[in-house]
């Protein structure tokens, strides 16, 4: 017997046609860049977009990279129950918005959350179906050169994010598929096959 609570929820969250595809790993480890050529490869990917208080990054676009909100705003949202899930991540809040996700999966859009572990375990808990992919990197020392590399944070903030990575790498094993980013076109092309896999799973 299927536990018929569990499945109602995972329904209620996820009636669809589309693929829900969970992405995680540390930051910096190049998951933006490997997520891009996956998408490039596969246009009916679609990024959902999540909702968060960090401040924008040079470069980045309200409505393209994230929703930036100000911390009432983001506690509306919760309030009004718009999230699918929500973390805290290195003192930033970080929310997928429910409505844009459903209506995607809906429409028989695959949807790719590329979110942190903690929102990746809540929705593995909560039962929302889909595939979930770690991204990881070759060891904590490049990802802290790659980090570094980037440039867009502070000494103290990077060594916030590689601790973050010491336990989001110890959460691995929860996901379906663990994917080393050692060469992004690489990478890619292993998420490709997983998303290919599971679609023929589906049918
Ligand atoms: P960044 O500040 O580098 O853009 O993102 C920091 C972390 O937050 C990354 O691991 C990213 O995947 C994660 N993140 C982005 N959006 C969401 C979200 O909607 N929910 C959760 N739980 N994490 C998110």
């Amino acid at each position: 017997m299927t536990d018929k609570t569990k499945k109602t929820a995972a329904e209620a969250e996820n009636i669809k046609n589309g693929l829900l595809i969970i992405v995680s790993g540390p930051s910096g480890v190049g998951k933006g860049t490997v997520l891009k050529e996956l998408r490039n490869a596969d246009p009916n990917i679609v990024p959902s977009i999540s909702a968060t208080t960090r401040k924008p990054r040079k470069g980045e676009t309200d409505g393209v990279n994230y929703f930036f909100k100000t911390e009432s705003e983001f506690d509306l949202m919760i309030e009004r129950g718009e999230f699918m899930e929500w973390a805290v991540f290195s003192g930033n809040r970080y929310g997928t918005p429910r409505a844009y996700v459903s209506d995607n999966l809906n429409s028989g859009r695959d949807v790719l959350l590329e979110i942190d572990v903690q929102g990746a375990l809540k929705l593995m808990n909560d039962g929302a179906e889909g595939i979930y992919i770690f991204i990881a990197p070759e060891s904590l020392d490049v990802l802290r050169e790659r980090l570094r590399g980037r440039g867009t944070e502070d000494e103290a903030e990077i060594e916030r994010r590689v601790k973050a990575a010491e336990w989001e790498l110890t959460q691995k094993d929860k996901y379906d598929y663990v994917v080393i980013n050692r060469v992004v076109s690489d990478a890619a092309a292993e998420i490709e096959n997983i998303i290919r896999k599971s679609k023929k799973q589906e049918k």
